[in-house]
């Protein structure tokens, strides 16, 4: 690898619907790769990897930064906010309109102590016309931790280049810290079991938790591209235990059920229809074959 190789972190922010997401698919294409954080971390934040000849670009959405209105969101404020420190870049997404709205305000204030570089991206410049661009640029002269002002249509991919070339610009030299053909497919699934099982030793007293093991049996978006039909087995290693993990009137089921559809959902972005079955197999544990089929190594921990 050469000495000029760059790589590192990059946070995007932004209101809901400025186009963070439809930034990062413009960005990734179609080397999109999700994974999850460490379990120390924040599990909502999604990691996309974007690798070329030059650099190695690992975008962490924070999907929870917004103003707080409930002790859930300012849990959610806290935790993105952590993430910045973690980051090279911030990048700050607003839309077109040609205000400062109070949404916008209130990450403008969050940011303006960050140590962590800040670069402002327009987006949707396809909606207005190239005089207003300027307006737009104008309003956000006097933050001067705003390092660059970058105008884009991340929709029709309008001066995405010129964004990658200033993203580049604050990217530490370093070494690609994930494969450069990470496998989207496979980490998903291993994400979306890792996800289930989360649930399952949270909702359930920790002797049979660490029977148990997830595998994702089926996952596939509908052609209409609006949902995720995914099916999993739960495997645990006695009927006993079968029965607790589906409670009564498979309650217990359900709730583990909704609670990784709704995490899932979140780390797809996408509606998610989620298939459950709990099986026994006996003492799968101490059976090669069969954690290997699971994804498990044999020396990680159950
Ligand atoms: P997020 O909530 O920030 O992730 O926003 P999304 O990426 O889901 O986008 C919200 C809406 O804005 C969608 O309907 C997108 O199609 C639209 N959108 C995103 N980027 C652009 C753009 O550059 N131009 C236009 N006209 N629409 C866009
Ligand atoms: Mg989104």
């Amino acid at each position: 690898m050469n000495n000029n190789y760059k790589s590192g972190f990059i946070s995007i922010i932004g209101r809901t619907n400025v186009g963070k997401s439809t930034l990062l698919n413009t960005l990734i294409g179609q080397k999109i790769s999700i994974i999850s954080n460490r379990p120390q971390t924040t599990r909502n934040n999604i990691r996309c990897i974007r690798t070329t000849d030059t650099s190695q670009m690992v975008f962490i959405d924070t999907p929870g930064f917004h103003k707080p209105k409930s002790k859930l969101s300012d849990y959610m404020v806290e935790v993105a906010g952590e993430s910045f420190k973690e980051v090279d870049l911030i990048l700050f997404l607003v839309e077109e309109d040609l205000n400062i709205g109070k949404g916008d305000e209130f990450l403008l204030e969050k940011l303006k102590n960050e140590k962590t570089p800040v670069v402002l991206v327009i987006n949707k410049i396809d909606k207005i016309k190239k005089e207003d661009i300027l307006v737009k640029i104008k309003l956000y002269e006097k933050y001067d931790f705003i390092k660059d002002i970058v105008p884009i249509s991340a929709f029709k991919g309008e001066n995405i280049d010129t964004l990658v070339t200033i993203i580049e610009k604050y990217l530490p030299y370093g070494p690609m810290y994930f494969p450069e053909d990470m496998v989207t497919d496979r980490s998903e699934r291993f994400v979306v079991s890792e996800l289930i099982r989360e649930k399952i030793l949270r909702s359930l007293k920790e002797e049979i938790p660490h029977g148990t093991a997830v595998e994702v049996m089926q996952m596939k978006k509908r052609d209409n591209k609006e949902i995720y039909d995914i099916e999993a087995n739960i495997y645990t290693e006695r009927e006993n235990h079968k029965r607790i993990i589906i409670g009564k009137g498979g309650n217990m089921l359900k709730k583990i059920g909704s609670e990784s559809r709704k995490e899932i959902e979140q780390m797809l972005d996408c509606k998610v229809n989620l298939k459950l079955w709990v099986k026994v197999k006996d003492e799968w544990r101490d059976k090669p074959n069969i954690l290997n089929s699971l994804g498990y190594n044999k020396k990680d921990e159950l």
